[in-house]
């Protein structure tokens, strides 16, 4: 059983088709990958995924249970947590109370103490600027608040949006470690990412999404490998 499965997801936007049969899945302990190019539809299969869209056609199983009508709030007690582009945090309120935030599903209350030092020891920087208000940080460091903050909430799929989008290339490095970091602590991740090169090295497999579809599947080296997609992505 897969830990989250989506069988031809389609997703509109009025009369645009955003998502035409979006077939994938996830394993418990990977890091995924999908990539594509601007407007392939990337952030709508998260979206879709986290339930801030509902599908229009097709499936979503999580633990092998229909998902495709459950609100996001029942997908965030089960585990889905999504991670949101542009990070979305709490300006006005320091590192640590953005932090507490994230603890706020009933899964989580009980254990945000344990979790809190989880994150701290993951992202040192966060607590050395714990008192910080959240707007006077770095994007970097908004960044690696962002994925502390989703944390908190144990996700047991954490899907990430663009997480390297906008960083200098020392901050991009040091997401995409503490992604396998967290991966190899037990948190299954999926991962969006137009960081086509980086995202497929770092991954377990990846998929490539383009007009709505998945175009190509793989194992992240396979992938990296294939002359089509060089010449579609990398420009070799
Ligand atoms: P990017 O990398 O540029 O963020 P993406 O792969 O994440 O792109 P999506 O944001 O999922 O792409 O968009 C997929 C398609 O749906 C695009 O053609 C986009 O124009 C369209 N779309 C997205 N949001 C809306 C909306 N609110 N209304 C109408 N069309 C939309």
């Amino acid at each position: 059983m897969h830990l989250l499965e989506t069988r031809d997801l389609c997703v509109s936007y009025g009369a645009v088709s955003a998502l035409k049969g979006c077939s994938l899945y996830v394993d418990e302990g990977e890091l995924i990958s999908i990539v594509g190019s601007n407007g392939a539809g990337k952030t709508t299969v998260c979206k879709a995924i986290s339930g801030l869209l509902d599908a229009a056609d097709g499936e979503i199983l999580f633990c092998g249970e229909p998902i495709t009508a459950a609100p996001s709030h029942d997908r965030v007690e089960m585990g889905i947590i999504q991670c949101p582009e542009g990070r979305h945090l709490f300006p006005g309120m320091t590192v640590m109370e953005n932090i507490q935030m994230g603890a706020f599903c009933r899964r989580a209350r009980a254990k945000a103490a344990e979790n809190t030092q989880y994150v701290f020891g993951l992202f040192p920087r966060l607590f050395e600027r714990k008192s910080q208000y959240a707007n006077t940080l770095s994007g970097g460091e908004q960044q690696m608040l962002a994925i502390a903050r989703a944390l908190m909430a144990m996700p047991k799929l954490l899907i990430l949006d663009e997480p390297s989008l906008g960083l200098s290339p020392i901050n991009v490095q040091l997401i995409f470690e503490k992604l396998e970091e967290i991966r190899s602590g037990g948190t299954t991740v999926l991962l969006v990412e137009q960081n086509v090169e980086r995202a497929l090295r770092e991954s377990t497999r990846g998929y490539v999404l383009e007009n709505g579809r998945i175009v190509m599947s793989g194992r992240g080296d396979e992938l990296l490998g294939d002359e089509q997609l060089k010449k579609a992505y990398l420009g070799i």
